[in-house]
């Protein structure tokens, strides 16, 4: 591949266009790609149809060419990739480490609360396995497919035992560390309603497209245990990862469609740019859009990050 074994990627959800803090990373990955002269991928991520919202792939692909952020190869859509997903479903289920869980949420509650556990109300439920021997609810249509998280695989990288404590180094955070069986417990990559998991889509297609490095967004860090397990799981590589900082709103939590992220005014590309490079630790450009960009990323190249140190 001409440029070197850099590849990267920009996976942006089609929930909405493009805000203040989905560019910032948008811009991180295509420096951190154009500074290891390599190729940046465009996957969107539409796998959770009901939260799809119709022409905002057009939209996000547009914002992105206006801001001078053009991709290597033609964008996928994950919708038109099921094959790939089924495919390693079967060979997860092949190899006994998928099954089938007919489990309610409430099924859920009350095998958690048989063993003592308290609830949180915003926590998400741990699963607690229930059906790992066979579905809770034989005669039920509806099921779920889940990885289990409690076995063994061959050693692997720097988990001791193979098992699905999964430590892992982050470009940007250092050294982290989740117990997956204990965090999240046998979690979902099919669900009941047929749609596939971000886990599993993210994982399969990561894979696929030779993806080298993943850098998005810190809000998405706490699913890297997973995924990491879930490609050992299918004997995949593991990137490199770096989550970026993230735009904060009024309320100080993620900037988000909730609580008031407005789509990027496009009409000035740069001053959009300036925003978000600001975010990542570099200084506002004058001049074109290509002359920024250019100049951060021989920033970002000196620096070998694309967040400033
Ligand atoms: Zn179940």
């Amino acid at each position: 591949m001409a440029g070197g074994s850099y590849v990267g990627r920009f996976a942006p959800s089609p929930t909405g266009p493009l805000h203040a803090g989905s560019l910032v990373a948008a811009l991180a990955s295509w420096l951190d790609a154009r500074a290891h002269n390599g190729h940046w991928l465009l996957r969107i991520e539409d796998v959770d149809t009901p939260r799809t919202v119709a022409g905002a792939d057009q939209i996000i692909l547009q914002q992105l060419a206006t801001c001078g952020l053009h991709p290597d190869a033609p964008p996928v859509w994950q919708s038109q990739r099921s094959a790939l997903y089924q495919a390693a479903l079967e060979q997860l289920i092949a190899t006994g480490l998928a099954y089938a869980c007919t489990c309610s949420r409430k099924d859920i509650e009350i095998a958690l609360a048989a063993r003592g556990h308290t609830r949180t109300r915003h926590a998400e439920l741990v699963y607690p396995g229930s059906c790992r021997l066979g579905p809770l609810h034989p005669m039920s249509r509806a099921q779920a497919w889940r990885l289990r998280t409690d076995v063994l695989l061959a050693p692997h990288g720097p988990s001791p035992g193979g098992s699905s404590h999964i430590i892992w180094h982050d470009r940007r955070l250092g050294p982290q560390a989740q117990d997956v069986a204990q965090a999240v417990g046998d979690f979902v990559l099919q669900r009941a309603d047929g749609c596939w998991t971000y886990q599993l889509a993210v994982v399969v297609d990561d894979a696929a497209q030779g993806i080298s490095h993943v850098v998005r967004g810190q809000d998405l860090a706490d699913n890297t245990a997973r995924q990491i397990w879930l490609q050992r799981c299918l004997g995949l590589p593991t990137p490199q990862y770096l989550h970026t900082p993230l735009v904060l709103g009024a309320d100080g939590a993620k900037l988000s469609k909730q609580n008031g992220a407005l789509p990027l005014d496009l009409s000035m590309p740069l001053q959009a740019l300036n925003s978000a490079a600001a975010v990542l630790g570099w200084p506002a450009q004058t001049g074109t859009v290509p002359e920024a960009l250019a100049a951060w990323t021989a920033m970002v190249a000196a620096n070998g990050s694309p967040v400033a140190r």
